[in-house]
């Protein structure tokens, strides 16, 4: 079968990785988003990763404290490096090829990052995981997933959320929040709506890469929505007019 996309970024929060613990890696959680992975390369996709840190730490939360806010970010940035290695582990598992690509260079772990080197891997068919985040401090690793994405030539952006699309409201705080099946980018900026920071939406826009936000946790919706199917919302710069499709629990 033709997959909906053929090349793709892939981002989860480092929250996503913690399972039911407050902090941390959940080992099983990190196996499932693994397999996960592993299903989507089953149908030929090109799969790039980028996984965040705020299981581990935050940049913000030094700063919030009095501290330096670029050390804060550096600590941040270590997390997603942390977090990356573990997923690697689960990849090579299950017998997944993948490669851990870091905007800051630690050699003795894994390998920095270089355009060239990410597309090479990737033409090789391996899972890249870029971890580091952008390597520079007052960023977030949602914007690293919207660069990598137009680094390597990302046909989509598929960003992993805690609900199955974009709501008008926090479903989880407003039962009337309603879900949309389709929204462009513009919009996105223009109403707040929370998907992304506007950094990562913003180059998403300019280079023409649709983010596709569906639910981490619901497993397999990942290889679902690149069948054709899946539970997401789609954010191009396509003309189609936004729909507010469905409440929640519809
Ligand atoms: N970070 C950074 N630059 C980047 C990406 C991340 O400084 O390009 C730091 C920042 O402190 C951030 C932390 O790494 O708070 C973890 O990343 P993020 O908050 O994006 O993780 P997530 O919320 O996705 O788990």
């Amino acid at each position: 079968m033709n997959p909906r996309y053929r090349r793709v970024v892939l981002k989860a929060s480092g929250e996503a990785l913690m399972g039911k613990q407050g902090f941390g890696i959940d080992v099983a959680v990190v196996d499932r988003l693994a397999a996960d992975i592993a299903d989507a390369r089953s149908l030929g996709v090109e799969v790039g990763v980028v996984i965040g840190g705020g299981n581990i730490f935050r940049g913000v939360a030094v700063a919030s404290k009095g501290g330096d806010r670029v050390t804060g970010d550096h600590m941040g940035m270590l997390a997603t490096v942390i977090n990356s290695l573990a997923l690697r582990t689960s990849l090579v598992k299950i017998g997944v090829d993948a490669v851990v690509l870091s905007a800051i260079a630690m050699p003795e772990l894994c390998e920095s990052f270089s355009q060239r080197k990410a597309m090479s891997y990737i033409n090789q068919g391996k899972v890249v995981i870029f971890a580091g985040g952008t390597g520079n401090p007052f960023f977030t690793t949602d914007s690293a997933a919207a660069l990598r994405a137009a680094e390597i030539g990302a046909d989509a952006l598929f960003k992993g959320t805690q609900v199955d699309g974009v709501y008008s409201a926090d479903p989880h705080k407003d039962r009337n929040a309603v879900r949309y099946e389709h929204v462009n980018h513009e919009q996105v900026l223009r109403e707040g709506l929370a998907i992304m920071d506007t950094a990562a939406i913003a180059l998403a826009r300019e280079n023409n890469i649709p983010i596709i936000v569906f639910s981490i946790h619901e497993e397999r919706g990942f290889g679902a929505i690149l069948r054709g199917g899946g539970r997401c919302t789609v954010v191009s710069n396509s003309p189609a007019p936004s729909s507010k499709k469905e409440t929640r629990d519809a």
